[in-house]
């Protein structure tokens, strides 16, 4: 499907340099609409909603936060730390919220696997179903990130 205005717009804000350095897309030519498509069909399929992983991964961004102590063990397998940085993010939909730097890093020690969120992945993928296109530095791959957050 042809990209609308509205969406040329947007894949514009998120060309590298816009709004961060590296950009949202990565190396993934796919226009946004299908980026989209494939993620959802994805969640689909793992029987998971944007709302439900965006839940999660807030409430570990969050008790993260609040602890000074660096690394902090959640529900006895999620070691989880969250390290804020100056400066904030605007969604590159255009929104008119703006979003601090904080990045999220959750271990699960069960399977092993590691995952980095920005408080903006959280924003994006509750809001608008987006986890970054491919070879994107904070792409999250759907399967991965279930896993890492509910296995
Ligand atoms: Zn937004």
């Amino acid at each position: 499907m042809k990209p609308t205005a509205q969406e040329l717009k947007i894949m514009q804000r998120m060309q590298p340099g816009v709004i961060t350095l590296s950009g949202f897309l990565g190396s993934d030519t796919r226009p946004l609409n299908e980026i989209l498509e494939s993620d959802s069909a994805a969640l689909a399929a793992l029987d998971r909603s944007q709302q439900e992983i965006a839940d999660r991964m807030e409430s570990f961004s969050q008790a993260s936060w609040d602890s000074y102590l660096g690394e902090t063990l959640i529900e006895g397998k999620y070691l989880v730390q969250t390290d804020v940085y100056r400066g904030r993010l605007p969604c590159p939909y255009g929104h008119p919220g703006i979003f601090r730097k904080a990045i999220t890093r959750l271990t699960n020690q069960s399977n092993g696997l590691c995952v980095v969120w920005t408080s903006l992945n959280i924003h994006l993928i509750r809001e608008h179903g987006f986890f970054e296109g491919k070879g994107s530095a904070f792409r999250l791959e759907p399967k991965t990130l279930v896993k890492a957050l509910f296995e």
